[in-house]
């Protein structure tokens, strides 16, 4: 622990600077930068930082603070007070200040926070005088004071836990609250005249005394240390928690907290809070974006309560354009922000989110940290930093996670259906894309349905940040208030997650759980769907699809990528049409064509008639007449798809799975399968009842097919270079590489390179060729293999992981079954993660890397590759680069992720191949 603990800022020094985060926090450590950077020295109010090491010294030590600190507290406090020129108490001028939270990383909302600090019956006057007499202000602060205080350091601090919604103190106030108003027949909170709120503040003095049996602390620094120890109580309040589990911050950060000086933007018609980012945060536009509100305070703009007007033009949207912009109000200021923002955006090289406050025509700047942004905005400012020449290529590609690039991947409702269909009402677009689910009103029956397996979309007035669970089981939220800087509105857009807010036309009745648009009624469970990306809201289930429209920068971002990557990026398709869809997003080959899909699905019924009738057969004559005419189906798709691929490679796997996979079931299929082979129903079930097996996924399947009946090797190896033979008389350039799976010992592949040679000799005689260009290789599915991967190579000339048999084997957990004892492992940390997801690094990894040794030192070119699930994870990605395989291959939708991902591991500077 260092000896230093508070950190002062102001009056263009700082103690601290950004390199600070994991000491003052993110909050902090900006403060500091802003405040005190040569650069910048931006009007930041003076304060203080009290480091994330007293959090950890505070729970370590029964909540208590290290020595030192209170004398360390008061003197930075002093060093405020003397370039404030107020005092901290005084009751002549004054000094106010606010209490905030702040961990490494943001935590929107999550902890606590306390305003107005060090206002009492005693400072009152002092402040009066400081805002010209404006007693409603000094009164009307004063019970936001009493109200927040009493909530968050005397109730929620002090472990006392409400019974429900309705019975917390900030409840109990803002009934007395409501009730003065009804009574007065006012409509607004700004209708509270002086005496109003002096009344007010004094009804809630006793209100507390009788719920909580303590007073209100009217002396100073017992709110100020009162507010500090609230804010490190935070830290281990139930959302922040929850949040945390959600987002992997570690327990053991703690929060740091910042004592600022208070500047109140609710000081009159020349007073003003505000929220901006240095670019649009829903699509990336390079222009400045935000909102504010006339004589408020910063929690008014958050907390979604008044609708909040934008600060220019560009920021206007259906919700706020009647409202008029900063630019117009305050122009001088607004040039001002405008100037500062374009500073701060060059200083930190990355797009800001900042919030700033005027006092009686003054400008402050309260916070500014790295703007959450979604999918589309992510990959377009690093497109548009990189041109700007702002930041480098390499930036560039770090700038973007692979699960925002996801993002626009993202289904979106089917234009057509669209089309046709009329919004049900309209709000802002806070987070793109498309869902559709049936509607909850809670956050808890958010986690409720969503753990039943449905898809829900939770409907809200506004969200606060205890809804964050619920906000994460559902497939998109909807709030009828707020905007594009709420709760919800930010939340969701750190996720990716499809978002409405700010819905003015819903009217819900939480009661009756209803909701109530355009003269309809919605009912909890009706179902909905929203359109992110244009904030419309539609009745009922609408059709939705996958975005994979032509999109010019996610293609100038993943061609950026490529320019970094190292390995290739396949993928696994098995038919012509994927393999075209993957090509078009980029794929380099194809890492995976299992054979036997083309028995599976559309235009299957006559293929796979013959190969049931291969199944079936008794003998080799029988048999070879099954697949010579099972021969032509098999060619035209292998063509198909080398076609697609022309001129690059395609791994094309033989048969595959157990053969009894295949044996029909219905009866009418079985008499016709009787009938054609010309034997009996009897023979007929005789013969299927041979190929039953009891543990099918290591019986008679992959290399083990081909050994016992080569004539179906030899069957799918002619087919394959007949139809490469083909496509190179058609000026085409076919690349297939041949791939043997479950194999086990290199015996094994020197039965089947046979009749691969014999084969492939055969086909050149036929079709008069010198050569076909070709590989033959082998899988990687069983630990023996990667154990005898040197023997292997000596035959192989590629290998191939495959990762899912893999983790089966190695694990010895089946494939199919792990539904049945995996969650248990994950939740009691027995294993991190579901090995079939992401590579196990520690043990499938090690046979992984064992093997690729093993292989190069017999073959020193031997071709490296992965095609189980985990080619397109990312993390599994950044392991294949690291261990140095060629190429990982995927499903055609996680090509650019992988792309990404593999961009980013050579970034993050793991060895690849040599
Ligand atoms: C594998 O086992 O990883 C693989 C790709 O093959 P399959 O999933 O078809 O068994
Ligand atoms: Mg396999």
């Amino acid at each position: 622990m260092s000896n230093k603990y508070v950190y002062f800022f102001g009056g263009g020094k700082a103690d601290g600077n950004e390199s600070m985060k994991n000491f003052l926090g993110g909050k902090g450590a900006n403060l500091a930068e802003m405040a005190g950077h040569k650069n910048l020295r931006l009007p930041v109010p003076a304060g203080f930082t009290i480091a994330t090491d007293v959090c950890t010294y505070y729970y370590k030590n029964k909540r208590t603070y290290p020595k030192g600190l209170k004398e360390e507290v008061q003197e930075s406090l002093e060093a405020v007070e003397k370039l404030m020129g107020r005092t901290f108490g005084d009751p002549i001028n004054p000094l106010l200040v606010s209490v905030r939270s702040g961990a490494r990383r943001s935590m929107p909302g999550m902890m606590e926070t306390v305003l107005n600090v060090g206002l009492t019956e005693k400072t009152i006057p002092g402040l009066i005088k400081q805002s010209g007499a404006n007693s409603r202000f000094v009164y009307d602060a004063y019970r936001r004071l009493i109200m927040m205080y009493s909530d968050v350091v005397m109730e929620k601090a002090a472990g006392i836990e409400a019974k429900d919604d309705e019975s917390g103190i900030r409840k109990q106030l803002e009934k007395i609250m409501a009730q003065m108003k009804k009574d007065k027949g006012y409509k607004s909170d700004t209708d509270l005249k002086v005496e109003d709120l002096k009344k007010l503040c004094s009804q809630f003095k006793s209100k507390i005394k009788e719920a909580l049996g303590k007073d209100f602390p009217d002396e100073p620094r017992e709110q100020l240390w009162g507010g500090i120890g609230a804010v490190f109580a935070s830290w281990n309040g139930k959302r922040a928690i929850s949040y945390r589990r959600i987002e992997g911050i570690p327990d053991e950060w703690g929060t740091a907290v910042t004592v600022q000086t208070m500047v109140f933007g609710n000081m009159g018609d020349d007073s003003a809070t505000g929220v901006a980012f240095t670019r649009n945060p829903g699509n990336g536009e390079n222009q400045f974006y935000g909102e504010y509100l006339l004589n408020a305070q910063g929690e008014d703009v958050v907390a979604g309560i008044r609708t909040p007007a934008p600060i220019n033009a560009y920021s206007q949207s259906e919700h706020n354009k009647g409202l008029v912009t900063l630019e117009k109000v305050m122009p001088k200021i607004y040039k001002e922000l405008f100037d500062i923002q374009k500073r701060l955006e060059k200083h930190y090289r990355d797009m800001q989110d900042i919030e700033f406050t005027i006092e009686k025509g003054r400008l402050f700047m309260l916070q500014c940290r790295v703007g959450k942004r979604n999918g589309p905005a992510a990959v377009r400012v690093a497109v548009d930093m990189l041109k700007e020449k702002l930041i480098t290529r390499e930036e560039s590609v770090m700038r973007v996670t692979p699960s925002q690039l996801e993002e626009l991947l993202h289904p979106v409702i089917d234009p057509k259906a669209e089309l046709a269909k009329k919004p049900l009402a309209k709000g802002l677009p806070a987070g793109p894309g498309g869902a559709n689910g049936q509607i909850v009103f809670s956050a808890a029956e958010a986690v409720e349905w969503a753990k039943q397996g449905k898809k829900v979309i939770l409907v809200r007035e506004e969200t606060n940040p205890e809804d964050v669970e619920g906000m994460r089981a559902a497939q998109a939220i909807l709030t009828a208030r707020g905007g594009m800087t709420s709760h919800a509105a930010l939340v969701a857009r750190g996720w990716g997650k499809c978002c409405i807010v700010g819905c003015g036309a819903l009217h819900i009745d939480y009661a009756k759980k209803e909701l109530h648009a355009d003269g309809k009624v919605l009912h909890e469970g009706d179902w909905v769907t929203l359109n992110g990306t244009k904030g419309n809201v539609y009745e009922g289930q609408l059709p939705m699809m996958d975005a994979c429209e032509e999109n010019k920068i996610f293609n100038e971002f993943l061609k950026i990528c490529g320019t970094i990557k190292k390995l290739g990026i396949r993928t696994n398709a098995d038919t012509p049409e994927d393999a075209r869809r993957a090509r078009q997003f980029g794929a380099e080959g194809i890492g995976l064509f299992r054979t036997e899909h083309m028995f599976y699905g559309k235009g299957s019924e006559e293929p796979l008639f013959r190969l049931r009738k291969m199944i079936i057969s008794k003998t080799e004559s029988e048999r070879r007449k099954a697949l010579d005419e099972l021969f032509p189906y098999v060619k035209k798709d292998i063509k198909g798809t080398l076609e697609a691929m022309d001129g690059l490679p395609v791994v094309i796997r033989l048969l595959d799975p157990p053969l009894h996979e295949f044996v029909p079931r219905e009866q009418v299929k079985l008499e016709q399968l009787a009938k054609d082979l010309n034997i009996s129903m009897e023979e007929l079930a005789g013969r299927a009842e041979v190929l039953h097996e009891s543990n099918p996924m290591m019986g008679h399947r992959g290399v083990r097919l081909g050994i016992t009946y080569p004539e179906v090797s030899e069957m799918q190896v002619r087919a394959v270079f007949e139809a490469a033979a083909e496509l190179i008389k058609e000026g085409k350039h076919p690349y297939p590489e041949i791939m043997i799976p479950v194999v086990a010992d290199v015996r094994e592949l020197n039965d089947q390179i046979a009749i691969f040679k014999k084969v492939y000799q055969e086909v050149l005689a036929k079709y008069g060729l010198k050569q076909i260009k070709n590989m033959f290789g082998t899988m990687i599915e069983i630990p023996r293999a990667s154990l005898v991967a040197g023997k292997l190579a000596e035959v192989a000339e590629f290998f191939s992981y495959g990762t899912n048999d893999l983790t089966q084997m190695g694990f010895g957990f089946s494939r199919d079954d792990i539904g049945t004892f995996l969650p248990d492992y994950i939740k009691k940390g027995i294993l991190p993660e579901d090995p079939f997801q992401t590579i196990d690094q520690e043990g499938i990894g090690e046979l992984i890397k064992i093997g690729i040794e093993r292989g190069r030192k017999t073959r020193k070119n031997l071709e490296v590759g992965i095609c189980g699930e985990h080619g397109g994870e990312p993390r599994s990605v950044e392991f294949c680069h690291r261990v140095g395989m060629d190429y990982v291959s995927c499903s055609p939708f996680r090509v650019p992720i992988a792309k990404l991902a593999a961009a980013q591991a050579v970034l993050k500077g793991k060895s690849g191949k040599k």
